[in-house]
């Protein structure tokens, strides 16, 4: 592969960036660099763009490999994406919540005026508990336009909610257990309290929502505006030789002008090899478990949550009756969340979650058909508090001068990833001003 030098409209003369990972931080990166007129190559060891966002088309129906979906009210996302291009469907703000046998319907009170009586007179957490999220809120509010979207407070999302906002255990099983633990893929609610502030601000403001062309639509988008030349698919990086130089799997020796390390955190550590820039953080992981059913087992586009306190099952979403095209007409997709902390053989936990649906759905659950399971293990790298991930900067330089970026550097999320994306180019631009 040659290196030529490139002369652009912004006077930079030199050779491209090299961008290892073409996920969503290493898109972001190139975009900056693209729209800047710096010249980059972008290498992923896929086959694909989107690192964790891809969807698999399987007989006719659209699998996010993981369910996820993206909070429009994202600054990043907003900032970079065209949403109007991506056909954004949004879920209905709230949730129906599994409890005591039967499905509770809790809505966004300032959301849905119409619904609140609905919300207040669902045995899911007490009166004041149901005000008490207005005092989150107000709290997210405040912290979003204070801090942004991360910085750390010392203080667990479970610590915040029993003592700083005063929530009953039972709201905080029945209800922010499954929700804000089916985001962070933390049950246990030991995520630090800014990234949760973070993200109920997100649901304040905005929807989450599914491109009509499943997520990987989103990573997608961002190829679509970058050369096609400088995109390298199914070229795995070996090593980084130090700040302008790279090998492929393949033997090639490739040198650029700065390397961007845009991976996943354990190919990160690899790759930067500098303990001290890439943390070794646990990574939080989930499985998802698709079907295909001829009737949806609910009429709207809503969230369904596990609120029982037991059970494999955290959540339960029909995509298309988000989105339609992510199923055939005719039928509807399900997608069913699980937390992965038992060693189950696939086809022992196929059964107890088909078990457990039988009891939510009844027997209609027998014509549905199970199409795929995807186990996720690496999904999110963890948040807990004191992690040097909530901090202001989200990317980071090795002693060698290798710029590293991704989720593992900032909160575990899509904006996190494009927020370090976007900052690892304004790293690198600002280094060619310097030198
Ligand atoms: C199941 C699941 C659910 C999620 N839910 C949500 C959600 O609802 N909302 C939300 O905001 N976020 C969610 N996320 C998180 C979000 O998807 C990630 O934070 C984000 O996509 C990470 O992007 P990244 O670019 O940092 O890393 P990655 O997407 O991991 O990209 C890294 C890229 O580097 C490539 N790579 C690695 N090693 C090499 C090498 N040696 N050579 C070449 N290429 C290499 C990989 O192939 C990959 O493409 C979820 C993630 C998962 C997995």
């Amino acid at each position: 592969m040659t290196t030529a030098i490139f002369h652009t409209h912004t006077g930079y003369t030199g050779k491209p960036v090299l961008i290892v990972g073409a996920g969503l931080a290493g898109l972001t990166c190139a975009t900056h660099l693209h729209r800047a007129g710096i010249p980059y190559r972008l290498f992923d060891k896929s086959d694909a763009v989107g690192g964790r966002i891809r969807t698999d088309s399987v007989e006719g129906f659209r699998l996010d490999r993981g369910f996820q979906v993206l909070l429009t009210a994202y600054p990043e996302a907003e900032s970079l994406l065209d949403y109007d291009a991506l056909d954004l469907h949004p879920f209905d703000a709230g949730a129906l919540i599994r409890k005591n046998g039967r499905f509770q319907h809790v809505s966004d009170p300032l959301r849905h005026p119409g619904r609140s009586l609905a919300t207040l007179s669902a045995r899911v957490g007490s009166f004041s508990d149901k005000l008490r999220v207005l005092s989150v809120r107000r709290a997210a509010k405040q912290s979003f336009e204070q801090n942004g979207s991360h910085r750390t407070t010392g203080e667990t999302t479970a610590h915040a909610l029993r003592k700083s906002f005063g929530f009953g255990d039972d709201m905080i099983a029945s209800f922010f257990q499954p929700f804000i633990g089916g985001i962070t893929l933390d049950p246990s609610l030991k995520t630090d309290r800014a990234f949760f502030e973070f993200v109920m601000h997100m649901f304040a403001k905005g929807n989450a929502a599914f491109p009509a062309g499943g997520m990987q639509a989103i990573p997608e988008q961002l190829a679509s505006g970058l050369n096609p030349k400088w995109i390298h698919l199914d070229t795995p990086v070996k090593a980084v030789l130090d700040a302008s130089a790279l090998t492929t799997e393949a033997g090639e020796r490739i040198d650029g002008e700065k390397i961007v390390v845009a991976t996943d955190m354990n190919s990160a550590r690899t790759l930067a090899n500098d303990p001290g820039t890439v943390t070794d953080r646990p990574w939080n992981g989930t499985l998802c478990l698709y079907f295909r059913a001829p009737v949806a087992p609910l009429n709207d586009p809503l969230l369904m949550l596990n609120g029982e306190g037991e059970g494999l099952i955290n959540n339960v979403v029909v995509p298309s009756l988000v989105a339609p095209g992510f199923a055939p007409e005719g039928e509807h997709l399900v997608a069913v969340s699980v937390f992965p902390d038992e060693q189950v053989e696939a086809d022992i936990l196929l059964a107890r979650v088909e078990d457990e649906l039988s009891t939510w759905f009844g027997s209609q659950i027998r014509e549905w058909q199970h199409l795929r399971t995807y186990h996720i293990p690496h999904s999110l790298p963890t948040q807990a508090v004191g992690s040097r991930t909530l901090g202001a900067s989200a990317v980071a330089a090795t002693e060698h001068g290798v710029v590293v970026c991704g989720d593992h550097l900032t909160t575990s999320s899509i904006n996190g990833a494009m927020a370090s994306g976007r900052q690892a180019a304004q790293f690198v631009m600002s280094s060619f001003a310097l030198s």
